[in-house]
This record gives C-alpha cells, structure tokens and sequence, in this order.
C-alpha cells in the first residue's frame, strides 16, 4: 500500500479538506498583515528581562496554574473578584479547549462572517457543526435577525463573538449582544483580542449573564511571540473547561516573560496609544485618497476597500515594494476588492500610504 492511500484511509476526510492555516514569508519586509505590535522593548527593559530570565530554571516543570501570573493578570485586566480565569497557549487553545469541554455529536458553534477563521478551523478538528451567519453588508454590525433564526434553529454549544471584530474592526451594539446572551442556549464567548485599541470591554458584565464568558489575549498588545490567552468567566464553567486543558499549557518562559511585562505595563501602554494615534492618522489619509474606501476600526488594524477589481494590483504593488499587507479578496462575498493594514511604527505606515497614493496615481 502506497504512503498515499495510507494516509488517505487514516486521516479523516475534513481534515484532509481543510487547507492548514498559511503564513506568508515576511523576511526582509514591512510587515503590516498580522495585528502585531510593531515595538520591541527599550534596551533597560531588556537586559532587566534578560536578567529575570536567567534566575529561570526550565529543568522543572512549571506552575501548573501560573498562579501568580494569574494574579498579576487578574488586576490588570480588571476581571472581577468572584470570577474565574483561565489561562491557554494563545487564545487559540482557549477556543480548542471550549470546543473539547462542549462540543460532541450533533454540538454546533456558531459565529459570525466575516470573522476569525479559527472558530471555523476548530469546529472542524473538534467534529463539530459550524454556522457562520452573515453580518450586514453595509456596516458590519449584527444582523439580529438572522442570528435569531440561526439561534434557534441550530442551538449552538458556542457562540463567539469577536469585539473589535477581526478582520472588519468595528464593535459590535450592545443591545445586540445583550439579545444574543439572553436568547443563547449555550455559552457565549465574547473574543476581546483587540481590547487594548478599543473604548469598550464586556469584563464588567461577567455575572449578570451567567452564560458569557469573555477571552483575551497578550498577542496584539505586544506579546505575541509569548503564546498567552485567557478566558475569565464563573467558576462553574471553568472548573470544567479546566479538565480539558493540557497540563503545563503554560511554559515557563512565558510566565516569566509575562509577568515582566504586565510589571512593565507602562511601556505596553505607551506603545498601545502610539498604535491607536497612528491609526487615527492612518484612517483620515486613506479616507481622504480617491479610490479607498477605509472602514473606522476600533482594533490595531484598518479594513479597506479599493475601487472594484484592484485589491489584488495593490496588494502586488505593495509587496513588490517591500510591504505585506492581508489580502481579504476573495475569501468572504462582503470582503470583495477588500485588504486589510496592521497598523505598524509610524514610519511604515507612511511608507505603506506613500505607495498607496502612487499605485492611485500611477
Ligand atoms: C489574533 C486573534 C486571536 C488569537 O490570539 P492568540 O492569543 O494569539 O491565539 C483570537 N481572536 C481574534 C479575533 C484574533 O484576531
């Protein structure tokens, strides 16, 4: 038998469907496509890391439960006392993790598109249903009553909601989200991954809804390179997600790494309000060039869209001149003609608007 046809016979047909999640080269260029922070740490901060780090001992395993990065992330992200909290390797293995405790036969997530496709990729691992429902076309906002029907009919385990939404920016209404928890019979897992850019967080409404859990992560603030997630909401629920959760998910390295920071946090905020600064500058010379349309975001990114039939020729001008930004096009019908720029140091976003202008006027 051939190695072809064993794998064929033993690996199961979706996931065999699915294409593994695809990460461009950005060797020796801007990088403005993954919501990274674009600041590393002034060199006093790094040799005081480096020193903490060498008092680090990785021949034991660490802190099952990271207790006191645990602690230390309990009160900078304000998650109220009576809460639990969990922690993951990225926000990503929260979501296995939830899909592990929840899902099973004829279980469902649902989520809405366009969206963050690990939801989707998850479900599919986890054999579980998945059901993105459509947001409006003109403003991105919910679409309340499709996400009813869908509600009822499908009954999900899961519902995920990404506020900002990724890869579109904005947030999503209040009211819509209080309909969605009061009308949910599942868990609704509200992904504040880019909380630190945006004017409103759910963590103060853990306990009026015993349904809704909210999920973080350190990535977009700056940590990304860390691998560190987690998910606040009431014990019952946690104490039970818990047991699917790898034991020793959180390494070492990284709960030192973090907990530096997190006593750092000043550095992290600075850098956080120079994104959303520059972000304001990105949004108002885009919104000013003929043949852009930029959409307001409330995350470290900036969703645009070209004139019809040129996101693909910018995204090659851009490249070609040294800078990779997200192409959308193509992989949802309302991101038609769309791309996507993280916002990056200042003056790589100039670069990117420069180029921007000339591929309009060139
Ligand atoms: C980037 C992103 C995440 C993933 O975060 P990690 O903690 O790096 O795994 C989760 N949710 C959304 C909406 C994101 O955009």
């Amino acid at each position: 038998m051939s190695i072809e046809q064993r794998v064929q016979n033993w690996i199961r047909p979706e996931i065999r469907a699915l294409s593994a999640y695809h990460v461009q080269d950005a060797s020796g260029l801007i990088k403005l496509d993954a919501m990274e922070n674009p600041y590393t740490w002034p060199e006093d901060m790094r040799q005081a890391w480096l020193e903490r780090l060498r008092q680090t001992d990785v021949n034991r395993y660490p802190d099952p439960q990271a207790k006191a990065l645990a602690k230390e992330l309990r009160q900078a992200m304000e998650i109220p006392r009576d809460m639990g909290l969990l922690l993951g390797n990225g926000s990503d293995e929260i979501i296995q993790m939830l899909a592990l405790a929840a899902g099973g036969e004829g279980r469902g997530i649902l989520s809405v598109e366009p969206g963050f496709v690990m939801y989707r990729m998850i479900a599919v691992w986890c054999r579980m249903d998945y059901m993105g429902v459509s947001l409006r076309g003109d403003d991105f906002s919910l679409d309340m009553p499709a996400l009813r029907r869908a509600i009822e009919k499908h009954r999900p385990a899961l519902i995920f909601l990404a506020c900002p939404n990724n890869p579109t920016g904005n947030l999503f209404d209040e009211k819509d989200i209080r309909e969605i928890l009061e009308i949910a019979p599942g868990l609704v897992v509200v992904d504040e991954a880019y909380v630190p850019f945006a004017d409103a967080s759910f963590i103060s409404w853990l306990g009026q809804y015993e349904n809704l859990l909210v999920m973080r992560t350190l990535s977009k603030l700056g940590l990304a390179g860390l691998r560190l997630g987690l998910l606040a909401g009431p014990q019952a629920w946690l104490e039970e997600i818990d047991k699917v959760r790898m034991p020793y998910n959180i390494n070492v390295l990284t709960q030192e790494s973090a907990r530096f920071a997190l006593e750092h946090h000043q550095v992290l905020d600075e850098q956080t309000a120079a994104i959303r600064r520059d972000r304001a500058a990105m949004f108002d010379a885009l919104r000013s060039m003929n043949g852009i349309t930029p959409y307001p975001s409330q995350a470290n990114f900036i969703l645009v869209r070209t004139a019809a039939g040129r996101a693909q020729a910018l995204f090659d001008a851009l490249l070609k001149n040294g800078v990779l930004v997200k192409k959308l096009h193509g992989s949802h019908p309302l991101l038609e003609d769309c791309l996507r720029f993280t916002v990056g140091k200042t003056a790589e976003n100039r670069r990117l608007l420069q180029l921007v202008e000339d591929f309009i006027h060139g």
